[in-house]
C-alpha cells in the first residue's frame, strides 16, 4: 500500500511541512540560542536527506543517471547530519570547550566521509533496480564509512550518558527526549538503509530509514520549544498507546473484509482508545505528584537547614551573656558584694536556678544544631564507667532528698574493666536520664545499676536506671527520643522542658555504636532505661 507512488509524494510532502513548521518554530523562540541554530541546520540536511533520497527513486530507471546523483546528495548529507547531531549535543550541555579537540575530529571525518561518498565510487560504486526498486552498490570504502558512522553516533551518545546524571531535571528531560528520537532514527537507520539492503538484500523499505528522521526532529524540537517537559514514561507510554492504536485501526479498516468484523473492531478500538486515554491521565497525574512532593521535599530541607542555623546562631550568642548572668549571681549569693539581707537569698537562688536551666537548654540546642548539621566528634578515652556513675549519683542526691525519694547506685560485684568512651558525653547521657527519673518520680525513688553482657563475641556495658515514677504508656515511649518530642509527665510535672534531653543522649550513645532503650509497665509503674555501650 505504502509503495504507492502517491503515498510516497504524500509522506515526503508532509514530512517537508512539518519539518519546515518546527524549524520556524524554533527559529521563532530564539534564534540566537546554540542549539536551535543547529536544529535548523539539522532541518535542512534532513531537508536534503529526504527529498534527495525520494527524488532518486523517483527518477528511477528511466533516468538512472540522475538518480544517481540526487542518491549521491542524499549520501552526501547523510555524515553532516550525524554530525550536526553530535553538536546538539554538546551545545546541550555547554561543553564546547571541554570536547573541542573531539568537536574537530568530528567535523573533519563527517566532512571527509561527506566528500568521498559524494564525489568518488569508494562508498557508493553505482546503482542498480532489484524488482524495480533503487539498491545501491556498494564499494570497497563502505566497511570504513560505516565505522566512521559508528564513530560519529558513539561520539555522540558518549558525552549525552556522561553528563546526564549530573544536570538539572530540565536538562534530564530533554535528554530523555532527544534520547527518544535518535533512538527511532538510528533504529531505522540500522534496521532498513544498512542491515536489510547489505545483509539480506532488501531494499524495499529503504525508505523508511529516511523518514524515520521526522521522529528525530520532531522529539528534539518539543524538547527546544516546551518549557516544561513531561517525564519518560508520560512519553513512553503516549506512543505505546498510539502505536496500538493505530496498528487496531489499520487491522479494522485495511485487514478486516467482513463488515461485521469491522465493527466489532471499531468497537474495539474505541473501548481501547478510552482506558488508553484513562492510562496517560493517571500517568499524568502521577507525575505531578510526584514533582509537587519533590518540590516540597526541597522546600522543607532549606527550611530545614534555616531551621538549624537559627539555632546554632542564637545558641551562640545567648551563650556568653547567661555565663555572665551565672558569675554574678554565684558572686552575689557567695557574699562577693556584702553580705545579701536575708530576704532576698530565696529570689536570687531562684534566679540562678533558672539561670541553670536556660543554660541546659542553650546547651542541647546547641548540640542538637550539632548533630544535625553532622557537625559533632567524639573523643575516645579509656575510663571507668562505675566511676562515672558513683560521681554522678552524688552530685545528684541532693535534688532527690529535696524531693525525699532515694537515689542508689548499686555497683557491680566484680567491677569493669575501664571503657573506650567520650567521657564528656558519656556524663551527659547519664546524668540526662537520671536527671529525667528523678524529675518524673514523685515517690519511691531511682535505682542505678550497671553490669556486664555478652551478646556473642559482643561485649556490653549496661547501664540500667529504673524509677518508681509515673512510668508512660507504649505509644509515649515510642516517641520520646524524637527532638522537640515531650511526654505526659515532662508537660505535667516539668514545663521548662524542650524535649530535646533523649533526643541527644541517644544520638550520643549511637556515635558509641550503642543505645537507649526505655520499657515500662505503663502510667504510674515506674520507668527503666538502659544504656547500652559496647566495650571496646
Ligand atoms: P524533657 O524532659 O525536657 O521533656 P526529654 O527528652 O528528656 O525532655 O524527655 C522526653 C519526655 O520523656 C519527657 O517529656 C517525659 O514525658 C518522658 N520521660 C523521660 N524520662 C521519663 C521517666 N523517667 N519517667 C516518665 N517519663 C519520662
Amino acid at each position: 500500500m505504502i509503495d504507492s507512488l502517491f503515498a510516497h509524494k504524500a509522506i515526503v510532502l508532509i514530512i517537508n511541512l512539518v519539518g519546515l513548521w518546527l524549524s520556524a518554530l524554533v527559529y521563532r523562540q530564539k534564534i540566537k540560542e546554540k542549539t536551535n541554530k543547529i536544529f535548523v541546520l539539522m532541518f535542512v540536511l534532513m531537508f536534503f536527506w529526504v527529498n534527495f533520497a525520494y527524488l532518486a527513486r523517483m527518477f528511477g530507471q528511466e533516468q538512472v543517471r540522475l538518480s544517481e546523483l540526487c542518491l549521491r546528495i542524499a549520501w552526501f548529507v547523510t555524515p553532516l547530519f550525524f554530525v550536526s547531531l553530535y553538536l546538539f549535543v554538546i551545545a546541550l550541555f555547554q561543553k564546547e570547550q571541554e570536547y573541542r579537540g573531539q568537536t574537530q575530529l568530528v567535523l573533519l571525518l563527517g566532512t571527509a566521509s561527506s566528500f568521498i561518498t559524494g564525489f568518488t565510487n569508494l562508498i557508493i560504486e553505482g546503482i542498480t533496480f532489484v524488482d524495480g526498486s533503487l539498491a545501491i552498490i556498494y564499494g570497497k570504502g563502505m566497511i570504513p564509512f560505516l565505522g566512521i558512522v559508528s564513530f560519529l553516533i558513539y561520539t555522540t551518545l558518549y558525552p549525552l550518558f556522561k553528563n546526564y546524571f549530573s544536570s538539572s531535571t530540565t536538562i534530564k528531560r530533554k535528554v530523555q527526549y532527544f534520547l527518544i528520537g535518535i533512538f527511532i532514527f538510528y533504529v531505522g537507520n540500522i534496521v532498513f538503509n544498512i542491515a536489510l539492503p547489505l545483509f539480506f538484500n532488501v531494499v524495499r523499505f529503504y525508505y523508511l530509514g529516511d523518514y524515520s528522521a521526522i521522529f528525530l526532529l520532531g522529539f528534539v524540537a518539543y524538547a527546544i520549544l516546551k518549557r516544561e517537559l513531561f517525564g519518560i514514561k508520560l512519553v513512553l507510554t503516549s506512543l505505546l498507546v498510539a502505536l496500538i492504536a493505530i496498528l487496531l485501526l489499520l487491522d479494522a479498516i485495511v485487514f478486516t473484509p467482513q463488515l461485521w468484523l469491522q465493527i466489532v473492531k471499531g468497537f474495539i478500538f474505541v473501548i481501547f482508545l478510552y482506558f488508553g486515554y484513562l492510562l496517560i491521565q493517571s500517568v499524568m497525574r502521577e507525575i505531578h505528584y510526584r514533582e509537587r512532593l519533590q518540590r516540597m521535599n526541597k522546600e522543607l530541607k532549606k527550611l530545614d537547614r534555616a531551621k538549624s542555623e537559627f539555632i546554632s546562631i542564637a545558641s551562640h550568642q545567648l551563650r556568653t551573656p547567661l555565663g555572665i548572668v551565672k558569675g554574678y549571681v554565684s558572686m552575689l549569693s557567695e557574699g562577693t558584694y556584702g553580705n545579701l539581707p536575708l530576704k532576698s537569698q530565696k529570689p536570687i537562688r531562684n534566679v540562678y536556678r533558672a539561670n541553670e536551666r536556660l543554660i541546659k537548654l542553650v546547651n542541647d540546642l546547641l548540640s542538637l544544631s550539632r548533630i544535625e548539621s553532622g557537625k559533632i566528634e567524639i573523643k575516645l578515652n579509656k575510663a571507668s564507667l562505675q566511676k562515672i556513675i558513683s560521681n554522678l549519683v552524688e552530685d545528684l542526691k541532693t535534688q532527690a532528698h529535696n524531693k525525699n525519694i532515694y537515689l542508689r547506685f548499686d555497683k557491680p560485684k566484680t567491677s569493669l574493666s575501664n571503657i573506650l568512651i567520650d567521657q564528656a558525653k558519656i556524663k551527659e547521657v547519664i546524668s540526662n536520664i537520671i536527671d529525667n527519673a528523678i524529675k518524673y518520680t514523685a515517690k519511691g525513688g531511682v535505682t542505678v545499676t550497671l553490669r556486664k553482657q555478652k551478646l556473642g563475641k559482643q561485649e556490653k556495658a549496661i547501664i540500667e536506671i529504673k524509677d518508681t515514677g509515673l512510668g508512660m504508656t507504649k505509644r509515649e515511649i515510642s516517641k520520646i527520643f524524637q527532638s522537640f518530642s515531650r511526654g505526659t509527665a515532662g508537660v505535667k510535672l516539668y514545663t521548662g522542658g524542650a524535649g530535646l534531653g533523649l533526643y541527644i543522649a541517644k544520638k550520643f550513645a549511637n556515635m558509641h555504636g550503642g543505645d537507649i532503650k526505655a520499657i515500662s509497665e505503663g502510667k504510674s509503674k515506674g520507668s527503666t532505661f538502659y544504656i547500652e555501650l559496647p566495650i571496646k
